[in-house]
């Protein structure tokens, strides 16, 4: 049931421990529950950071200084007076060794699980058509991607990649694709060139695809992304959401929803495939042209076209558009949704981080009625594409 909230299972989750049921039972709470959702960052932060610790020894001076101390301990007297810091110091003492031996123990149970599922260094190709290649090697009807190698496509070919437990990948014609991480805490492809479409039922951020311009993060749904000879991208999202990064700058794109991206610029503003055509020209020209005086022609047609839906595409403008223009995309989105109260319109126009976070938190119910959200009723519909079956990896 919705209600019932999975903390507990994150760790399980995370080290893959769960059936796979279980696992796309967990991965579709969290996409639906803000309070798991925050929780399971938190822990795959922790766990990741973790997994980039080095293994140390413990100094031989610690030891020899607790068992020094413990021995100390046995030979004084207990006075009343000496009682109350020695206790401390013992204290201390067991705190240490019980750090160090849950450390151990973590160690121990993490290397066991790395035996597991997750210790599989390669994820399943299938071919669906022509003669798809890994490496220089052509595959049969299946294949193994490990860490590093290509997977290409020439113009009659295509396949599909199982992404661990968590997806997958189908590769057009003419596409080129490399695997580069797969750990419980993060997946990680590379398209460099070509056409993928990715079907994704797992917590948010754990499935990225770098592009020439653009990493595409997941956040729960079913994208496609294209990416030209020149490293110019095109992100198309039919389910949840996706974003899309380059350094600070990032697009939030919901379904329904499209985001072009450009090689030393990243990703351009979302719009909704459903805006007028005048709309989205002059998006085009805005994105392309910010200080000039066609770019400001370009924003005024885009602001008198722009539906209240398109609230989407100008909440990304607010910070890329220039600051004389900044007021004009303010008034238009105020117009459709009222900021809320602790959003003041100063705040915004000089691009206060916090205010500008807090009215996309308002917005975004408005942008996807079926993306993340904890609105009951909406919920069954951003569930749908996760109901696929589960076909388990061989
Ligand atoms: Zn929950």
């Amino acid at each position: 049931m919705f209600s019932k909230h999975v903390t507990k299972d994150i760790s399980a989750y995370c080290h893959g421990e769960l059936s796979p049921e279980a696992a796309r039972q967990f991965a579709e709470h969290i996409i639906a529950c803000a309070k798991c959702r925050g929780e399971f960052e938190e822990i795959k932060q922790g766990i990741k950071f973790a997994e980039q610790l080095p293994q140390l020894e413990a100094p031989e001076s610690l030891w020899k200084g607790i068992e020094a101390r413990l021995g100390e301990e046995r030979r004084v007297d207990v006075s009343r007076r000496a009682w109350r810091p020695r206790l401390v110091a013992v204290a201390v003492a067991l705190v240490v060794v019980a750090g160090l031996g849950l450390w151990r123990l973590w160690e121990k149970t993490s290397q066991n699980h790395l035996s597991n599922q997750f210790a599989q260094q390669w994820w399943q190709v299938q071919r669906l058509d022509g003669a798809p290649r890994i490496g220089s090697q052509q595959i049969g009807t299946t294949g193994r991607l490990g860490i590093g190698e290509w997977l290409e496509t020439d113009g009659s070919s295509r396949a599909q990649i199982a992404v661990s437990s968590i997806g997958t990948v189908d590769i057009d014609e003419n596409t080129r694709v490399r695997l580069l991480e797969t750990a419980p805490t993060e997946h990680r492809l590379e398209l460099e060139r070509g056409k993928m479409s990715a079907m994704i039922w797992a917590p948010p951020r754990l499935f990225f695809v770098d592009t020439p311009s653009a990493v595409a993060a997941d956040l729960g749904c079913a994208y496609t992304l294209e990416v030209d000879d020149h490293g110019a991208g095109r992100l198309r999202v039919t389910s949840g959401w996706v974003a899309l990064q380059l350094k600070e700058r990032e697009s939030i794109v919901p379904a329904g929803a499209a985001c072009e991206t450009r090689p030393g610029v990243g990703p351009g503003t979302p719009y909704f495939e459903d805006a007028s055509k005048s709309f989205q020209s002059a998006l085009k020209e805005i994105d392309l042209q910010q200080n000039s005086a066609a770019g400001k022609q370009a924003l005024n047609a885009l602001l008198n076209e722009a539906r209240w839906r398109d609230t989407l595409t100008l909440w990304h403008l607010l910070a890329r558009v220039p600051h004389d223009d900044r007021a004009l995309v303010y008034d238009k989105l105020a117009g459709f949704v009222a900021p809320p109260p602790d959003v003041t319109r100063e705040g915004v126009l000089q691009l206060n981080n916090f205010m500008l976070a807090r009215w996309k938190s308002v917005l975004e119910a408005h942008w996807n009625p079926i993306g993340i959200g904890d609105k009951k009723g909406l919920l069954k519909k951003s569930l749908v594409p996760l109901k696929k079956p589960y076909v388990p990896e061989r």
